[in-house]
């Protein structure tokens, strides 16, 4: 384990005790959901998104935006939320996000892209890392 990993981190088996195995792969074992497939992706609603493994609050729904680019994009994170980590898989250099919390992989932060957002950033997150509440505290 490379990614250092806050005060609600697990081991692996206590994870899989709490996680589906999709989940477990996404947060985990850092994989990706398929680009369009996640509930998320161009979901509207006024709310809060959590981690999905540890609940810790991560994204308003203020900072989301339309991107397009198949999964839900947010051009910042709520502070201290989110940790940013150098990510060389693949061949590419990019930034991994993860849960500060719990150390759960969250997907990758863009930067430059030319979006009109307030901060040029794109924090590139699959749906199944994160889940959402809304105002009256329900879960969708
Ligand atoms: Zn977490």
């Amino acid at each position: 384990m490379s990614v250092a990993a806050g005060s609600k981190a697990k081991s692996d088996d206590e994870w899989r005790a709490v996680l589906s195995p999709t989940q477990f792969k996404i947060l985990r074992e850092k994989g990706t959901e398929p680009a369009g497939t996640g509930k998320y992706d161009r979901f509207k609603e006024e709310g809060v998104y959590t981690c999905a493994a540890c609940n810790t609050p991560l994204y308003k729904s203020t900072t989301k935006f339309a991107s397009g680019c198949g999964w839900p994009a947010f051009f910042d994170a709520i502070p201290g939320a989110v940790s940013r980590h150098e990510d060389r898989s693949w061949g590419m250099t990019r930034t991994e996000i993860t849960c500060t919390a719990c150390g759960g992989h969250l997907g990758h932060v863009f930067k430059g892209e030319g979006y009109s957002t307030p901060t040029d950033e794109r924090h590139c997150v699959n749906s199944v890392s994160l889940t959402f509440t809304d105002k009256n505290g329900k879960t969708k």
